[in-house]
């Protein structure tokens, strides 16, 4: 994670406009109200500004590192234009990673519903935050030994840091959260059995943890992997020297640049378009560049083999005005490689819904909601990347505060 000259900072809160109509507060998904946090900030009453992040997005801490904020925030600041936008996203990490650290929670109120929260990722840890201030009894049920999903399992540590994760988990276990590590929800310990057991709501956020494959020929040899299998234990996996990865998404970055980080000499990105058409953020390819990490641009994979992959070339026509990628008929040719590391998106994992009836999914296999977060089985609630596909961290935070109070008013309904 870089780290943070808070000297700066305040320099550069001074060149906020305060804007009355906020640009970077309108291209924020979850609406943070950056100009209001920064006065606060330079008038000393950075713990109220605190409280405010917090309060509107528990993840503050994780989103002012990880957020694209090329994107949000920093790529609408209207300093940009003309100078160096403001860069608000360090002054609340640096704000919401203090008060995560320092801040002691209670759970002042109590009621006696049971909620349960399978998954323990940003939309999970969202939930957990927001009904467990309100009193509810809650039970975070997590399939891995620690907490945070992709924030631990994905994202490496040298990007996200996980004293961040760890603050977290000890301000959920002050507001009485139970969490049940280890325990995969599905085929043992089933939905319904859940709702037997007295959970008056559950709520699924259970991510896409199933690697998209490419269906090519050679994807099952021994020296593939999935990106997302990668890069949950990557010390465990010995590359060699030269590692290709498969795609252009921000997993690929944070897979090749890691591949580099335990010792890869040769590192190269394949992608069958151009930089342009990479939905990595411009931050991650800058990074991953910096690292030393290769790219080799419009090259599409055919097949497989143990000595590396089969590209085609490809390039980029217009057909009835509209863009489109063609292969170069003839062009094949082999790019050597120790390892493949296959990067091209993931989709969900079906234990819970093969065990639970009337829990509705798409063709993707996403969990089917209604407006307000409700599945199609009564008392059981859903969001984040299992409802939407692989999205971001902020979304799932933003969808998880309107699911929560779905459950609270479906909880104080039904009583
Ligand atoms: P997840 O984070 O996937 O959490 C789901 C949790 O549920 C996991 O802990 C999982 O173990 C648990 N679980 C699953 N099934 C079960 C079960 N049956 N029983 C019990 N527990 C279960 N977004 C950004 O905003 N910025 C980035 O820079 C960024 N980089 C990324 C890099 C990588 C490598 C990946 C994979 C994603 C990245 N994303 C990024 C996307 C972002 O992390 C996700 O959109 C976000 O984590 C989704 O949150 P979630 O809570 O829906 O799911």
């Amino acid at each position: 994670m870089k780290k943070i000259d808070i000297n700066l900072i305040r320099e550069d809160m001074d060149r906020c406009y305060l804007c009355k109509k906020p640009r970077c507060k309108a291209n924020c998904p979850i609406e943070t109200p950056i100009p209001n946090i920064i006065q606060l900030y330079k008038d000393g009453k950075i713990d109220e500004a605190a409280e405010i992040l917090f309060n509107n997005n528990p993840l503050s801490a994780v989103c002012g590192v990880i957020c694209p904020h090329e994107d949000q925030c920093l790529g609408n600041c209207i300093r940009g234009i003309k100078d160096e936008p403001v860069k608000f996203h360090e002054l609340e990490t640096y704000i919401s990673s203090e008060y995560l650290k320092n801040a002691r929670f209670e759970q002042v109120n109590k009621l006696n519903d049971k909620i349960a929260i399978i998954g323990s990722g940003p939309a999970g840890i969202t939930l957990a935050f927001i009904l467990a201030k309100k009193g509810y009894k809650i039970t975070m049920f997590e399939k891995n030994s620690q907490i945070g999903g992709v924030l631990r399992y994905g994202i490496p540590s040298f990007r996200l840091s996980g004293e961040i994760l760890d603050n977290i988990e000890e301000r959920l276990l002050e507001l009485n959260v139970k969490i049940r590590y280890n325990t995969l929800v599905g085929p043992v310990l089933t939905v319904d059995k859940l709702l037997e057991d007295g959970y008056k709501a559950i709520f699924i956020g259970t991510g896409v943890w199933n690697p998209k494959p490419l269906r090519i020929k050679g994807e099952s040899l021994g020296h593939v992997h999935y990106a997302i299998d990668y890069l949950k234990s990557p010390k465990s996996f010995r590359l060699g020297k030269k590692v290709v990865v498969i795609g252009a998404g921000n997993v690929a970055m944070d897979a090749a640049r890691t591949a580099k980080y335990y010792g890869a000499e040769e590192v190269i990105v394949a992608y069958r378009k151009d930089f342009a058409h990479m939905s990595a953020t411009k931050a991650e390819i800058n990074d991953a560049k910096e690292e030393g990490v290769k790219f080799e641009l419009f090259k599409a994979p055919v097949e497989i083999v143990d000595e590396g992959v089969v590209f085609i070339d490809t390039k980029m026509v217009e057909e009835d005005g509209k863009e489109k990628m063609v292969d170069i008929e003839g062009s094949e040719k082999l790019m050597e490689a120790d390892s493949v590391i296959i990067a091209v998106s993931q989709s969900p994992k079906n234990n819970i819904v093969s065990n639970t009836d009337n829990l509705e999914t798409n063709k993707q296999g996403l969990i089917v909601i209604d407006e307000i977060g409700h599945t199609t089985k009564r008392g059981v609630f859903a969001c984040g990347d299992v409802v939407t596909g692989a999205k971001t961290v902020v979304e799932a935070v933003a969808h998880g505060k309107k699911v929560a109070e779905a459950i609270d008013d479906f909880c104080k309904n039904e009583e």
